[in-house]
């Protein structure tokens, strides 16, 4: 690439900005100059319609492309895993599954943290929505999303009609606070994904929503990146062998750090309120 030469430190500190935004990978070689005037014949075509008036298609479950698979993880306890499976297999109910969870000591986040924290909302309602892990806030708590990013999320999908008293139902990969928020290790979610599934199992909805990269990595077992993922409608086969709709999209946590990122989460939005007509739910 040619261009004028840039200081080192002022790479870094756009480099870092770029990475404190949430963009976190390169998806081309070459930039795009997204400014560059349109070549003549697009130029002339129609000015694009409103979202509201463009021809809806039905919406696609499976992306053209699948998201690259990650590879098995080396765990230390992969005993623990199993263990978590071979509970939650056992588990016939939701209650029977809260109390596993309650009462399970193999993930040593337990200890640092104040409370389980295991699910918001109506058990059985048509969305289902699988966050990170409880923050301060849900750690406090003991409800997940209840702090300021729950609080933009309750915002956002009362924009489309929808409430977690109603519609909805809220969970995370994860029942413990990990310590300072960090990103849980895979282990972690290796350990707590093995009941995460069993719930969605369970809860039996019609629509899964993933909010954010470590939510939609892990419980759609991939090394996309959420740039990528979001508002693309994929499926998550479960081991009763049962497909559910889901569809990822960002975190609130990074919407509130990256508002100008807020518009995509609208039409992932919208994504969810058509398919959600499709399926004759609202
Ligand atoms: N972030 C999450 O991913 N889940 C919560 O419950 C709260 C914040």
């Amino acid at each position: 690439m040619t261009g004028p030469a840039i200081a080192r430190e002022d790479l870094a500190s756009l480099l870092k900005w770029y990475v404190d935004n949430g963009i976190d990978e390169t998806i081309g070689e070459e930039a795009i100059d997204r400014f560059a005037a349109p070549p003549p014949a697009a130029a002339a075509s129609a000015p694009e319609p409103a979202i509201a008036q463009r021809p809806t298609a039905p919406t696609p479950i499976r992306p053209a492309a699948p998201f690259p698979a990650r590879a098995p993880v080396p765990l230390e306890s992969p005993q623990l895993v199993e263990d978590a499976r071979e509970l939650a297999r056992r588990c016939a109910t939701i209650a029977d599954l809260e109390a596993a969870i309650r009462a399970f000591e193999g993930c040593a986040i337990k200890r640092t943290a104040k409370h389980t924290v295991f699910a918001d909302g109506v058990a059985g309602a048509p969305v289902m929505v699988v966050g990170e892990a409880p923050g301060a806030d849900e750690d406090r708590l003991g409800k997940p999303f209840v702090g300021v990013s729950g609080q933009l999320m309750d915002r956002m999908f009362d924009a489309i009609g929808m409430s977690r008293e109603r519609d909805l139902y809220i969970t995370n990969i994860l029942f413990w606070r990990p310590p300072g928020n960090r990103t849980p290790t895979l282990a972690e979610q290796a350990i707590c994904l093995a009941f995460t599934r069993r719930h969605i199992e369970l809860a039996k909805p019609k629509v899964l929503v993933l909010a954010g990269g470590t939510a939609a990595k892990a419980v759609l077992d991939t090394t996309e990146g959420i740039m990528r993922m979001r508002g693309k409608w994929t499926s998550v086969r479960l081991d009763d062998g049962s497909e559910v709709p889901t569809l990822p999209t960002f975190h609130p946590a990074y919407l509130l750090r990256t508002p100008a990122s807020k518009r995509q989460s609208w039409l992932d939005l919208l994504a969810l309120d058509k398919k959600l007509k499709e399926l004759g739910v609202r």
